[in-house]
């Protein structure tokens, strides 16, 4: 028997579809035909990430621009009415996200963010550089990295408050 009304359900079809079609789609492929595995939206880390490499001690996030409002980018953008009410959404989800990769790096996770729009303007045979960009950082050691507009790693200053960049280094 259904309980939940018609909205309801509807809306939760949609988010889930989000996560089986578009840019987190696209990049599952091209990843899998690298012959990487992955475990799909793991809830018991924090922040579910939308792919984790235990083997890599990876968790993987595929951030759409406008909720996690990616700085600098021409599809995070600002509405204009209401003002108020969306810079503290905005600025809520993304204290919401650091803090989700402090908990990942203390329990010892490495934490890569594509965002989709490095994703979605590529055709599909630039998502190979894509995909051979995200092995690239899964082999590393590398603690944090950001996937922009530029299929680049930007190994960025950590948006992390307290890092200890030698703790998961040795081996
Ligand atoms: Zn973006």
């Amino acid at each position: 028997m259904d309980t939940v009304d018609k909205k309801t359900r509807s809306r939760i079809m949609a988010s889930v579809g989000q996560h089986d079609t578009g840019p987190e789609m696209r990049l599952r492929r091209v990843l899998h035909k690298l012959g990487l595995r992955y475990r799909l939206n793991d809830r018991r880390l924090p922040g579910s990430p939308d792919l984790v490499f235990p083997r890599f001690h990876a968790a993987v996030f595929v951030h759409g621009c406008f909720w996690h409002a990616h700085e600098g980018c021409k599809f995070a953008t600002k509405p204009s009415t209401r003002k108020g009410f969306w810079n503290e959404k905005f600025e809520a989800n993304k204290r919401r996200d650091r803090r989700n990769y402090d908990t990942l790096f203390e329990e010892g996770w490495r934490v890569l963010v594509v965002w989709e729009c490095s994703i979605k303007c590529l055709k599909d045979k630039e998502l190979d550089d894509l995909g051979a960009e995200v092995a690239k950082w899964l082999a590393d050691k590398e603690r944090f990295a950001e996937i922009g507009t530029l299929v680049k790693v930007i190994r960025s200053s950590l948006p992390i408050s307290r890092i200890e960049p030698t703790r998961h280094r040795e081996e």
